[in-house]
């Protein structure tokens, strides 16, 4: 039988909170259960938002709740020239364009041209004007020379074309891995999404399926917040043609609030608790685990 394996993948843009804990802790269960590896990679390619303090801070925290992984931990900000290869490709198969519009340029288009009704992601975002992609690429040649800014998107609806039938991905239907279904993916939901930022070669969709495929990860577990961003992910497996892992998305924890914990939220950061003498056993009874 092959190795199964998992992997936490945080980003050192923010303290860790219970939610970081939650799964990090149920992959490394899961991993034991099925006689797996745990890996731990740090997704830390947005160089202005990540700093080492926060990276320390992982690592304190994680070691703290009796966390181990296996080595060497990969850290992406050491990888972008295998991102850039990547990258390089669908940008020769036209699958990618250079996207211009600055976020100021966006939004006016849009309150010019669909306001309100203009249409968004799954997280809200309006999805990016159709301009870019309809440029000559004269004026494209022309915009680059002069040294305009750009980021590359993907274009969804030329990448679909290539796929041949359904797309979808396989999801456990709880924690067991007893049952899967089949997800319909559904990438056209997020548009043109940005494939490579106008400062580096690659965006968290595009590392995170490079880095799966590579690290040889075979079952990704991670939180519900990223269900539907699988369909974008799924699509790009396809494209490069890397065999997907399955995925489990788990609940999230929430907040008093009724809200989604996030790296602001003080109160729920693992340094805090830990500072206010909170045990890893309490941490791991609070969380359910
Ligand atoms: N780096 C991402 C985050 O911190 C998680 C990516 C993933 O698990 O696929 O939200």
């Amino acid at each position: 039988m092959t190795l199964l394996t998992f992997r936490f993948a945080p980003s050192p843009n923010g303290e860790l909170h219970l939610g970081h804990a939650y799964s990090a802790l149920l992959n490394q269960q899961m991993a034991a259960l099925a006689g797996g590896r745990f890996l731990l990679r740090i997704e830390d390619i947005d160089v202005t938002r990540c700093t080492p303090e926060f990276e320390a801070g992982i690592f304190r925290d994680l070691e703290w709740l009796g966390l181990s992984w296996q080595e060497p931990v990969r850290r992406q900000s050491e990888h972008f020239s295998e991102y850039r290869a990547v990258l390089d490709r669908l940008i020769a198969e036209e699958l990618v364009y250079p996207a211009f519009m600055s976020r100021g340029e966006i939004r006016a288009f849009i309150a010019e041209t669909g306001g309100r009704d203009w249409p968004r992601d799954p997280d809200g975002v309006p999805l990016y004007p159709p301009l870019d992609k309809a440029l000559p690429t004269r004026e494209r040649k022309r915009r680059i020379a002069e040294k305009a800014p750009f980021a590359w998107r993907l274009d969804v609806d030329a990448a679909m074309a290539r796929v041949p039938g359904a797309l979808s991905w396989i999801e456990f239907t709880d924690e067991t891995m007893a049952e899967t279904r089949t997800v319909e993916a559904r990438p056209q939901a997020w548009g043109d999404v940005i494939v490579a930022r106008r400062d580096i070669p690659t965006s968290y969709h595009l590392a995170v399926v490079v880095d799966d495929a590579l690290q040889k990860v075979s079952h990704v577990v991670r939180g519900q917040d990223l269900y539907s961003a699988t369909g974008v992910q799924r699509l790009l497996q396809q494209l490069l043609g890397l065999s997907p892992p399955r995925y489990f998305h788990h609940r999230l924890l929430l907040g008093p609030d009724g809200r989604k914990l996030s790296k602001s939220l003080k109160d729920t950061g693992l340094a805090a608790l830990r500072d206010a003498g909170v045990s890893p056993q309490e941490v791991k009874r609070l969380i359910g685990l």
